[in-house]
């Protein structure tokens, strides 16, 4: 059973105080969240995570960056490489999140560099794909999906399946309140799970699928009951600790449900049956 991953992305908000603070709320209400199997990861500014996670240390909170430099060390002002996140306690990195994409331009290249630097320094990469609103009305959503996932992980060599995690996050539903269905997002999950197949073959099934896009406690219980949903990537919601608690309850409901050993096979469509 893929345990689920529920993953903030707290973007450009707070100061380091502002952040302390927050933790000082969230990390005993998480204490006393029934979580069992799920894990809660905040990805903070870069100047926040060394203060977070000494706060953390011990606990079940990990503690991400955003982004990271496709270099390891050099003349890059302003940059923030792998060695530097881990050293701060970082444990994971969001790569090729579509605001990255569109107002940094990075391309596929960029996004599989920067996913190997994180594996370089022992970062888990949450590499980010999805279509923008226009892509999906040519009905190339799938196409342009498949080709960032396959150019995003062209530099891996994972030997297991949790050195990396895809985040399925649709442009046009990031912070505009706008949600996949929740079979949309299962549809493109189970594409990305083909495609991981096809890639990974021993470690596909095993590989977590976020999805991002206005997840927030209305929606997410309906999505992360998806059979290839394994968490999500939550963005505005995960600045407010009671909702990224009912996200992250939600999520432990979820995974209660599903059969203790997950022997269901995929089907024809990747969607998992129950044994018979
Ligand atoms: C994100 O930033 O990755 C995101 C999904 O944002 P939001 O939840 O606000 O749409």
């Amino acid at each position: 059973m893929r345990p689920p991953l529920i993953a903030g992305n707290w973007k450009m908000h707070t100061t380091p105080s502002e952040a302390l603070a927050w933790f000082g709320r969230f990390v005993p209400a998480l204490a006393e969240t029934p979580h069992a199997g799920v894990e809660v990861l905040v990805h903070v500014p870069a100047t926040h995570v060394a203060a977070l996670a000494a706060r953390v240390q011990g606990g079940d909170l990990r503690v991400g960056g955003q982004d990271l430099s496709a270099h390891d060390q050099g003349a890059y002002t302003g940059e923030v490489s792998g060695a530097m996140l881990r050293d701060a306690g970082a444990t994971h990195v969001i790569v090729g999140h579509s605001e990255r994409r569109a107002l940094h331009h990075e391309d596929d290249a960029t996004v599989a560099a920067k996913a190997a630097a994180a594996r370089r320094h022992g970062l888990v990469p949450i590499v980010c794909v999805g279509e923008t609103e226009s892509e999906r009305d040519d009905g190339q959503a799938e196409a342009v999906v498949l080709r960032q996932l396959r150019a995003g992980l062209a530099e891996l060599a994972p030997t297991d399946p949790h050195e990396l995690a895809i985040a399925y996050e649709p442009v046009w539903a990031i912070g505009t309140g706008r949600t996949a269905t929740a079979g949309d997002a299962q549809a493109m999950a189970a594409a990305i799970r083909a495609e991981l197949r096809d890639l990974l073959p021993t470690l596909a099934d095993g590989v977590r699928i976020l999805y991002g896009g206005s997840m927030k406690p209305a929606n997410a219980a309906e999505l992360l009951a998806q059979d290839d949903v394994d968490g999500g990537l939550i963005g505005g919601a995960s600045l407010n600790e009671h909702d990224l608690l009912a996200i992250v309850r939600a999520a432990a409901e979820t995974h209660a449900a599903v059969p203790a050993a997950d022997d269901r096979r995929p089907g024809p469509n990747g969607a998992k049956e129950d044994p018979t």
